[in-house]
């Protein structure tokens, strides 16, 4: 049996995670974290029985205590809470499935403990990436991509040599906007931008698609993850998500990974790297789908994406800005407070502001992070 912990059982991967650990009978739930989802929790708890769930809110962490007092379980809240179920002794797998930069210090309370990650939480490896990636290889833990495109980027470094790889083709779907120009997004509502054209997936991401800032926080996770300079990560348009990423050799060959969209897939190939094993759904059908097309990002209007290429080029605290002032304008826009193309804007105000920190610690991210929030308030 495989043991594994999921921070953000409620949510989109979270779940999905779940779903793989039903249809295997080989994996194990040691404990769960959410955030406010207590009832799904509760379901999960009484299907996967875990020994221990972390609730984010002391009040919600108490009620899901007394109505679970008939099974033999710890529940915990807070960060500490977050803490414990990262490194939980019983775990070799952390799936770090949580929203946000609250998962940079569970990240690394589970690596210290010499958990491998199954990480789809990328705000951590934005913010925090060049404390991480050097942290796992001290304590000899893997650190394995989730995100599908991060995971088709490994899953193509399997078949060569990486000193030989050139170049990382990061494809996009290009989101709901794709082929739009600025103005004709000043009126975009909270559902237009909710609907994504090929992923089910939770909101902040989902807007994040829309926009391509997610793209861009992608590109600074994928320099993290796979070594490399953002410059030699291109940004490839692919509006049927079929192709999930691609890499260049020195010798000019490529490598791609194909699917239908279907994050289970990635999940898995995390959860049982290297084994290859059977997955239920769709399959892909060439001739039916007949074609699949390529374009530039358009970084004018998604200008987004173009920040997080500066922010990833110059490093340091800059990353943790564009990450933070995201976070919070998206969560405005959803609380229908600021319009659409307000997000971007937000960004590049909070980047432009700020005094970039070279190799920060953890505290200063953190402090960023809440001197970022402090900006937004003040201003908007
Ligand atoms: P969701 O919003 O669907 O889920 C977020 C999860 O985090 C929920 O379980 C939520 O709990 C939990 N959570 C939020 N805040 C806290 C907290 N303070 N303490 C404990 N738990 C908390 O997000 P997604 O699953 O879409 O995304 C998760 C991560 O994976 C993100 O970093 C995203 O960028 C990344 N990702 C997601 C993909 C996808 O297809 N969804 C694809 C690739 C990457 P609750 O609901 O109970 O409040």
């Amino acid at each position: 049996m495989k043991k594994i912990a999921i921070l953000g059982s409620t949510g989109s991967i979270g779940t999905q995670t779940l779903e793989i650990v039903r249809n295997n009978g080989d994996l194990e739930v040691t404990a769960l974290a959410a955030g406010n989802n207590i009832d799904l929790l509760e379901q999960q708890i009484r299907e996967f029985r875990p020994k221990l769930a972390a609730v984010w809110k002391e009040e919600r962490a108490a009620e899901l205590k007394s109505r679970v007092r008939d099974m033999d379980i710890e529940i915990v809240s807070g960060m500490d809470g977050l803490l414990s179920v990262a490194a939980v002794p019983e775990s070799e797998i952390l799936v770090t499935a949580i929203v946000g930069m609250i998962g940079i210090l569970p990240t690394i309370e589970a690596i210290k403990a010499g958990k491998d990650i199954a990480l789809a939480n990328k705000e951590t490896l934005v913010t925090a990436g060049h404390i991480i990636m050097p942290l796992a290889k001290e304590r000899g833990v893997s650190i394995l991509p989730v995100d599908s495109e991060h995971s088709a980027i490994f899953q193509s470094l399997q078949g060569g040599q990486r000193k030989a790889l050139h170049k990382i083709l990061l494809t996009a779907s290009g989101g709901p906007f794709r082929g739009k120009k600025r103005e004709e997004l000043k009126d975009i509502q909270v559902e237009d931008a909710l609907k994504h054209p090929n992923w089910e997936m939770g909101r902040k991401i989902t807007i994040d698609s829309s926009t391509m800032v997610n793209k861009g926080l992608e590109v600074i996770e994928a320099k993290w993850l796979f070594g490399v300079a953002v410059d030699q990560i291109q940004v490839l348009v692919q509006p049927q998500s079929i192709i999930h990423s691609m890499v260049e050799y020195e010798d000019g060959a490529v490598i791609a990974q194909l699917g239908t969209p279907d994050m289970k897939l990635p999940i898995q190939y995390a959860l049982y790297y290297p084994e290859r094993r059977y997955l239920p759904g769709g399959r892909l059908d060439f001739a039916a789908l007949q074609q699949i097309t390529f374009e530039k990002p358009d970084m004018d209007t998604f200008y987004g994406l173009k920040l997080a290429y500066e922010a990833g080029r110059r490093g340091g605290s800059l990353p943790t800005v564009l990450n933070a002032a995201n976070e919070r304008a998206v969560a405005m826009f959803l609380d229908r407070k600021i319009g659409y193309l307000q997000i971007p804007e937000i960004i590049q105000a909070c980047m432009e502001n700020h005094k970039n920190i070279e190799n920060p610690t953890v505290e200063e991210i953190l402090k960023t992070e809440q001197e970022t929030y402090q900006f937004i308030k003040n201003r908007w």
